[in-house]
């Protein structure tokens, strides 16, 4: 079989399967989970990504489903204005940044790769446990499911594993590695159904990580009630922490003490995080940038390669970014280890550094500043805290490290 094997439908594996298709490049998805579901919560699209998508023909479709997100917005905690710099088109780009239910935008993937590919190009119930090679393809081997006692095996001329944060394939590489490494920031998250904050298409990022910093943000247009679907995340400095599973819900009591007195004028934040349906709750956890992802026939993408801290609103883009790089050595390359060698040289060390950045220096860097100068106080005006010039040098220096500063994309 010539194809390519792509482990795990996630957004990387489905951006993936869409960009080789429209390369005329055969390929087969294999999921894990028995039934691809709507699951998770909030996540941001910045415009390099959104342009990649461009490409692949969903930007419309993908817009239609998100917030193109007008304006980030920073605050203290208490409720006073930091910073506001403008997004997406709001700030001349020539794409927007959305925000988008994760689901939304898994499903309008799924559902594009299912109609121009072919339903049977994605096979469900297919956890990968290994993939060996030899000079003419690979092979890779599954369970039904995880954990699951009936064994198949597919046939391929190359595979990516983009099987996620606890990939199966980075642990046969690395199997030395460990545990996800935990960042000292545990997080709830949520969605409400509540009345259009501030523009209605803001990113809000209040507080500090120490004692309790807010990032909300819309991820659906308003009903006929007015309302619409809000993300948030609550993400607090505490020692605690459970293994990482998307799927574990947390209690409103373990938090909210944090925002107990965070009623403002744009936002009464305890009354706001107390109407959402549920919580989940999960660490801030990343792993080291790794030596290298390529091994002759087989590589990593996405979170199996580069997991990164969502601090920067780049996990979801990276993932596209690798899908288009790979898709475009495996054009250029005949020979598919050659590809598979460039696609790394090319998208290795620019994960690196922002994988290292959202460590240290991601955007709401902003808040810690101002929370480190103000001695964690409310100020009488900003600019006598830090000056608007440092504030965009912030801003600007992060959009350069991921690569999305507006010259970068022109
Ligand atoms: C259930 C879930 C919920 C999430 N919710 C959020 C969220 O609310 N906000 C946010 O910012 N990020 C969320 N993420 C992470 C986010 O999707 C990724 O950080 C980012 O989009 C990069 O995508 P990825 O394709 O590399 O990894 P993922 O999106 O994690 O996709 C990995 C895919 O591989 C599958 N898989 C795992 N192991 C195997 C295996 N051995 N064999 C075959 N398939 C396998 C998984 O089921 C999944 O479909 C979530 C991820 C998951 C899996």
């Amino acid at each position: 079989m010539d194809e390519v094997i792509i482990v795990g439908a996630g957004v990387g594996g489905l951006t993936l399967g869409l960009a080789l298709h429209q390369a005329k490049i055969p390929c087969r998805i294999f999921e894990s989970a028995a039934e691809i579901r709507a699951v998770g919560v909030g996540i941001n699209l910045l415009p390099h990504a959104t342009k990649e998508l461009a490409a692949l023909g969903l930007e419309q479709a993908l817009t239609k489903a998100a917030i193109a997100t007008t304006d980030a917005t920073f605050f203290n905690r208490f409720g006073q204005l930091i910073y506001r710099e403008p997004l997406g088109f709001a700030a001349g780009y020539d794409h927007p940044q959305l925000s988008i239910h994760r689901g939304d935008l898994q499903i309008a993937l799924l559902e594009a790769f299912r109609a121009r590919a072919g339903g049977d190009r994605i096979i469900t119930n297919r956890h990968c446990v290994a993939v060996e090679q030899d000079e003419r393809g690979v092979t890779a081997t599954f369970s039904d499911g995880p954990g699951g006692a009936t064994r198949t095996t597919a046939r391929g001329r190359i595979a990516i594993a983009c099987d996620g944060i606890n990939s199966a394939v980075r642990k046969q590489f690395f199997p030395n590695e460990g545990e996800p490494r935990y960042s000292g920031v545990n997080m709830w998250r949520g969605a409400t159904r509540w009345r259009p904050i501030l523009s209605g298409a803001s990113m809000v990022r209040a507080g500090w990580l120490s004692h309790g910093k807010m990032v909300i943000y819309p991820i659906r247009s308003a009903g006929a009630d007015g309302l619409q679907l809000v993300n948030w995340v609550a993400e607090i400095e505490t020692p605690n922490y459970r293994k990482r599973d998307w799927n574990r819900s947390g209690s409103l009591d373990d938090f909210i003490g944090a925002f107990a007195d965070w009623h403002f004028d744009w936002l009464d934040v305890p009354a706001f995080i107390r109407a959402a349906d549920s919580v989940l709750e999960f660490p801030m956890v990343d792993q080291d940038p790794l030596p290298r992802w390529s091994f002759g026939r087989v590589t990593l993408l996405g979170d199996a390669a580069h997991p990164m801290v969502p601090r920067g609103s780049n996990g979801a883009g990276q993932a596209i970014l690798d899908a288009r790089a790979l898709t475009a050595a495996l054009l250029e390359y005949p020979d598919p280890v050659e590809a598979l060698a460039a696609y790394e040289k090319q998208r290795l060390e620019a994960t690196t550094r922002i994988v290292l950045t959202n460590r240290s220096n991601p955007p709401d860097a902003i808040l810690r500043e101002v929370f480190e100068r103000t001695n964690d106080k409310p100020f009488d005006a900003i600019e006598d805290v830090i000056s608007r010039d440092e504030l965009v040098a912030l801003s600007e220096s992060y959009k350069r490290i991921a690569g999305y500063s507006r010259e970068a994309l022109r």
